[in-house]
């Protein structure tokens, strides 16, 4: 059901999920743990609009984690928007399953987790 949320323009942030106190919670959180920077490029994200918390595992597949700290990352919108463009290619192309996991096991998903759980 919820996938349809998926198909077209709701991906930009529309969806419901998205409008959540739970979720602008969990936002400001990943932001302060990752000390306002970009986990990609080190970009400093402080200030309006520059952050994207993103997930690691989208959550059309794993809606399960999509509140999971670990799950979560904060990404400048240039890293995000250059990850966005390969989400758009497939799952494949995201290196990972259909079950969300990692094909690479160099991912830290493979390996000892790098973050403990807050
Ligand atoms: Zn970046």
């Amino acid at each position: 059901m919820a996938r349809a949320y998926w198909k077209g323009d709701v991906v930009k942030g529309t969806h419901p999920f998205y409008l959540s106190p739970e979720w602008r919670a969990m936002r400001a959180r990943i932001k302060a743990r990752d000390g306002y920077v970009c986990v990609w490029c080190g970009a400093d994200v402080r200030g309006k609009g520059k952050a994207r918390v993103d997930h690691i595992v989208p959550m059309e597949f794993m809606w399960a984690l999509r509140l999971d700290p670990a799950n979560l990352r904060t990404l400048c919108t240039r890293c995000d928007n250059k990850r966005h463009a390969e989400k758009g290619r497939g799952v494949a192309d995201l290196g990972a399953h259909t079950d969300g996991t990692p094909r690479d096991p160099a991912h830290w998903w493979n390996q000892q987790p790098k973050r403990t759980k807050q």
